[in-house]
């Protein structure tokens, strides 16, 4: 069923009773050519580009709990190329660009807005800092303005300029940065892969990998065996813990990141903004709650909420940036599992285990990243090659040191990242 005004005005005229579900529910076949573990946002974009650029059709991905429960359902939305370093810098610019014609491409509203996003700097060394970052941006085709204190002022004129311990000094203005609606892009992707044929199947945890001489043979499941040529995992937070089925121990932490929004407000903000002298970042949503967070919680955890020191934390953080915040009332906080790498960077490669993948490392910014990881894990999965815009993305930088992307220059400390 293909979506479009027309079809809403005549369903609107009909009662709405000609709709069907968005994809279908099927059984588990007892084997499949690929199965990808994992049906966040990196597993089912990885499961609709194998169908739809490699012709691939006979793949399942398995999901322990319902699609878009995990972090693509809970993150702050913000989708963004500003990244400066040789390795991210090209595999964020193809994704935006993907993210720039993927409604049409799935048929589907995720609401993606490109509302320009505002990195602000408190000092001179952070205004050479963002300079460099948005030169990079621009040799790598992307846009990015370096606003002075007044620009800013222009574009954000509630902020406070004048806060006696951080006043701001500009900011860089990635104006193709911007949101999306985090569950319709699971959605999306979701019906664009079933529509191919391409089978999800939910409340199916993955217990087991099978391996035979060196070789994948398929998963156990808690809906029993299912064989398989090739397995990807792509389980974020969950990541250690799959790929220790496998009998692999990845250079990865699992840390909790917490997200909070307001009632319901009047449009007060048109942009994306980050905090440049905390961590902080805050956007509106399109049902107007002001969507925000912050620092991790800085301990390696499974659970899926927070604490109220990081709470509190971030709350000052919004305040020192915009007093008319206080004013607001939080309506929910909650949290999600992060799968922090050593460098900050993602891993999308090969493992020592043939027809065995692995995706993961996306840190707290794997949604803006989820086209441009599920086209680059689709054509390594199909033609075991990486994509050139991942091509760097290798497991093995972790033990030889070499090849390491440390965007933010905190060190190998994954709780710094
Ligand atoms: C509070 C918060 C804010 C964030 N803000 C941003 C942001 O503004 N911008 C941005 O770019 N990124 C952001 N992120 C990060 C982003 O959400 C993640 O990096 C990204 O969603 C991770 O990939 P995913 O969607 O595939 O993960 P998930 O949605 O977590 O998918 C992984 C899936 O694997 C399943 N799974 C796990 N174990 C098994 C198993 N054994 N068997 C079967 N299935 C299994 C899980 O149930 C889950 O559904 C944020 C994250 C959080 C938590």
């Amino acid at each position: 069923m293909r979506y479009s005004g027309l079809r809403v005005l005549a369903e609107g005229l009909r009662g709405n009773k000609g709709w069907g579900p968005a994809w279908r529910d099927p059984e588990p076949k007892a084997s499949y050519d690929i199965v990808i573990i994992g049906g966040g946002g990196h597993g089912l974009s990885t499961a609709y580009y194998l169908a739809k650029q490699h012709g691939l059709t006979n793949i399942a991905v398995l999901e322990k709990g319902y699609l878009g429960g995990g972090n693509v359902g809970r993150n702050t939305t913000i989708v963004r190329a500003n990244y400066g370093l040789p390795g991210n810098s090209e595999f964020y610019s193809h994704s935006l660009k993907l993210w720039e014609g993927l409604e049409q491409d799935l048929n589907y509203n995720v609401m993606h807005s490109q509302r320009g996003i505002i990195n602000l700097f408190h000092s001179d060394g952070a205004r050479d800092a963002a300079a460099r970052r948005g030169n990079a941006m621009i040799n790598q085709g992307d846009d990015a303005i370096l606003l002075d204190r007044n620009g800013v002022r222009d574009l954000l004129p509630y902020l406070d300029f004048d806060n006696i311990r951080f006043p701001i000094y500009g900011g860089l203005y990635h104006p193709r940065g911007g949101t999306a609606r985090h569950d319709a892009v699971a959605w999306g992707y979701a019906r664009g892969a079933d529509s191919r044929g391409v089978d999800l199947i939910q409340n199916c945890e993955v217990t087991g990998i099978d391996i035979e001489n060196g070789q994948v043979t398929g998963v156990q499941t808690s809906r029993g065996p299912i064989r398989a040529k090739k397995v990807a995992m792509v389980v974020a937070g969950r990541s250690g813990q799959v790929a220790a089925l496998a009998g692999m121990r990845l250079p990865i932490e699992s840390h909790v990141l917490q997200a909070f929004v307001t009632e319901g407000l009047k449009p007060v903000l048109d942009n994306v903004i980050t905090f440049g002298a905390g961590h902080f970042y805050i956007s509106q949503s399109d049902k107007g709650g002001l969507v925000f967070g912050g620092d991790l919680d800085l301990y390696a955890s499974y659970a899926a909420r927070g604490n109220l020191p990081t709470a509190e934390h971030v709350v000052e953080a919004a305040i020192t940036l915009m007093p008319m915040v206080g004013k607001a009332r939080m309506l929910r906080s909650w949290g999600g599992i992060m799968d922090m790498s050593p460098d900050g960077s993602p891993i999308i490669d090969k493992t020592h285990i043939d027809g065995l993948y692995l995706n993961c490392g996306w840190c707290y910014g794997g949604f803006k990243a989820v086209p441009g990881s599920g086209f680059a894990y689709a054509h390594l999965i199909a033609q075991d090659r990486p994509h050139e815009s991942a091509a760097r993305y290798r497991l093995d930088r972790f033990r030889t040191g070499a090849g390491l992307m440390d965007e933010e220059a905190t060190g190998s400390q994954h709780n710094l990242h």
